[in-house]
């Protein structure tokens, strides 16, 4: 691991405006709103008006001048789909995103507005960053309001935050907040048991806790307490992501894998590693400083209501630029936030098994 120099400060927010027709202010907080405007929306981005009408239209020949057809009806209709879809397409609320930041042994200054670039330009999310005082300095005034937001990403790799901003945390995530965790995100916090319970793997030591690989075959080893080699990782190199479970909204139709750009590769995370469910892995090969065993990159975890989501990759600015990464993580921002994943087309740049796919 190493500090890099820090750099650029966030970037500011982009417009959230989606022109078109506007509604009422009170379309605005449709209740409970977040799971059926995602139903909603999808759909209704495909729809074209002229084409509805006249699939309709041409129906009135078998059918015959029936109320149910008679063009004034028909043109009702529309009219109303028209409405309809322009209201759920203005009134889709973003989905509320904080980054949190502020220490970290990695280049926090110049990576959260990589993160916050990449959730932007979905177009689900509105985000906002919540940077913490600088080390060794005071942090009981650090209370990000989370209960504010459908996910907390956290890119903090620092001091323990205070036992009342702990607290919230906690209440937010099993309450059924969602959160994502950032490569070095997964080293902090080794004192606070609930943290360890949501990471399920992180940067500790052997003693800390058991290790979770799978082999071969994709099948679960776990390595006792005590036992086997602590965190780590060899020189950065790129590396092949394998899908191990692509059932899960956020792997789901994703290639079985993908050559990643240039990054650390982690190994040998400790931890309670309970209720985890791997998503994807990559072999830590031994002529690459690694354990010769296939160690998690993605994975995800319960807790309480809530749903948190591990990502590994992701060292510096530039492997946060592949399109693989850019991918599970807005998908896993909106799993983590939704229990859902709507962004279901894989990108065109998407890398290949052999070849790596960066955005710059
Ligand atoms: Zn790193």
């Amino acid at each position: 691991m190493r500090s890099d120099d820090e750099a650029d400060g966030p970037l500011p927010a982009k417009p959230n405006g989606t022109g078109g027709f506007r509604p009422p202010a009170t379309s605005l907080r449709l209740p409970g709103s977040i799971d059926l405007i995602h139903v909603v929306v999808a759909p209704c981005r495909t729809v074209k008006i002229p084409t509805v009408a006249a699939a309709m239209g041409s129906a009135i020949g078998p059918y015959g001048d029936s109320d149910l057809f008679k063009p004034s009806l028909i043109l009702a209709t529309a009219t109303l789909l028209f409405f309809h879809t322009s209201v759920a397409l203005a009134a889709a609320p973003k989905l509320k995103a904080l980054i949190v930041d502020g220490q970290n042994n990695h280049d926090w200054q110049a990576t959260t507005p990589i993160l916050r670039k990449h959730l932007e330009a979905t177009g689900l999310f509105a985000v906002d960053v919540a940077t913490s005082p600088a080390k060794g300095q005071d942090m009981n005034d650090f209370q990000p309001k989370f209960a504010d937001f459908d996910v907390v990403v956290s890119n903090y790799n620092g001091e323990p935050w205070s036992s009342a901003t702990k607290q919230a945390f906690v209440d937010y995530v099993a309450g059924g907040g969602g959160f994502v965790i950032v490569h070095a995100a997964n080293n902090a916090f080794p004192e606070w048991p609930e943290y360890n319970e949501m990471i399920g793997l992180g940067w500790r030591g052997p003693e800390f806790g058991p290790r979770l690989t799978l082999d071969d075959a994709g099948r679960p080893v776990r390595t006792p307490q005590g036992q086997g080699p602590g965190a780590g990782h060899g020189p950065q190199h790129a590396y092949e992501v394998i899908v191990r479970d692509g059932e899960h909204p956020i792997t789901k139709g994703l290639p079985s894998a993908w050559l990643h750009a240039t990054d650390e590769l982690y190994h040998g995370q400790r931890g309670p590693a309970a209720n985890m469910r791997i998503l994807a892995t990559a072999l830590s090969a031994s002529d690459q400083g690694g354990t010769g065993a296939h160690e998690p990159m993605l994975w995800v975890i319960p807790f309480g209501k809530g749903r948190v989501f591990t990502t590994v990759l992701g060292h510096s600015p530039d492997a946060m630029q592949c399109v693989g990464f850019i991918t599970t993580l807005d998908r896993g921002a909106e799993w983590a936030a939704t229990g859902e994943v709507t962004q279901t087309a894989v990108p065109a740049d998407f890398p290949t098994a052999d070849k790596t796919s960066q955005r710059k």
